[in-house]
């Protein structure tokens, strides 16, 4: 009897494991509402990466092929550079990360990454090139690091308090009543936008890609969770190739490229210095963001002389 359970056991837990690993790519992938519509090529190979410089070439795309979304776009974030994709909400910027990562598959033109059409490579081996920071981060019924492991499994207690300590995020852990060891999500700890967006940042720090997205929160953050967040991305966007899908454009001023999209198609491009100079769209989308800070900065000395 004894020798026959043991096996069962293994079995039990060698099946919890694989539950828990599809219940997360499933949470994943609901989280970030689409649906795995891609599958590898027969004669996929896995992406022989360099330094991970993307090139977006003629890009025509439609989630419905009655509504095109992006109408020929070209763009190359060369390696190590970070360039910024900017516009009016619903312009298609985060539609340009989610052809990237390959969710979806452009109708026509071509996505490469070090000179490698994506629809040629695995997508295994293309996602683990990626580090991911999305608008709403997914984080799992389990402890917090647990949450910042799941960047690289087999990092070490250490590595994972050092990830936390660049995202800027391991004192408020220190504080909590279990530190490293609290729940999180449904059945525990509540976490505020910003403390999860720092908690992708230490799970990407960990994960270590050659290219990173940020798909920035469009949710306001107060100004010192956004400077820290802002610090944090800095340090983590570093001699990494790195694609900003920007909603703020406090964020973009140092990028070395910064792509004005409108109704899908690239209105303007430069970098934030040109762009003012040629005072179109991304100068009055620059004004009218600092006209509503000032408003907000107006409102709260008002409000404070009550
Ligand atoms: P925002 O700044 O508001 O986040 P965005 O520029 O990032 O906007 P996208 O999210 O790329 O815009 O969406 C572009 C357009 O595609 C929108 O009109 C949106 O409604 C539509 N869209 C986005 N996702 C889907 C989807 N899964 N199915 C159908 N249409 C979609």
């Amino acid at each position: 009897l004894l020798q026959l359970s043991v096996p069962l056991n293994f079995i039990g837990m060698l099946y919890r494991e694989i539950r828990q690993g599809l219940t997360d790519i499933e949470q994943m992938f609901d989280l970030l509402a689409v649906k795995p519509e891609v599958s590898d090529a027969p004669n996929a190979v896995p992406l022989t990466i360099d330094k991970g410089a993307i090139v977006f070439d003629n890009v025509h795309f439609a989630y419905d092929p009655a509504r095109p979304i992006l109408k020929g776009v070209s763009f190359t974030v060369p390696a190590g550079k970070t360039v910024a994709v900017v516009g009016p909400s619903g312009a298609g910027k985060s539609t340009i990360s989610r052809l990237l990562y390959r969710f979806y598959d452009v109708q026509s033109g071509s996505i490469s990454v070090d000179g490698q059409d994506v629809r040629t490579i695995t997508q295994t081996s293309l996602r683990s090139a990626i580090g991911m920071v999305p608008q709403d981060t997914v984080l799992f019924n389990d402890t917090i690091a647990y949450n910042i492991r799941y960047g690289r499994p087999d990092a070490s207690q250490e590595q994972i308090e050092a990830a936390a300590d660049i995202a800027q995020i391991s004192r408020s852990i220190k504080d909590l009543p279990h530190g490293y060891e609290t729940m999180v999500g449904e059945r525990g700890l509540k976490l505020s936008g910003g403390e999860k967006q720092r908690v992708a940042i230490a799970r990407t720090v960990l994960k270590a890609p050659p290219i990173l997205i940020l798909d920035e929160a469009t949710s306001a953050l107060d100004t010192t969770t956004e400077q820290d967040i802002q610090a944090a991305l800095d340090v983590v966007s570093q001699n990494r190739t790195t694609l900003v899908i920007a909603h703020r454009l406090s964020t973009v001023i140092g990028a070395d490229e910064i792509i004005v999209l409108k109704a899908g198609e690239i209105a303007e491009r430069g970098t934030h210095t040109q762009l003012l100079e040629q005072n179109g769209l991304y100068a009055s989308m620059w004004n009218r963001q600092r006209e509503a800070i000032q408003a907000e900065e107006q409102l709260r000395l008002v409000r404070e002389s009550d």
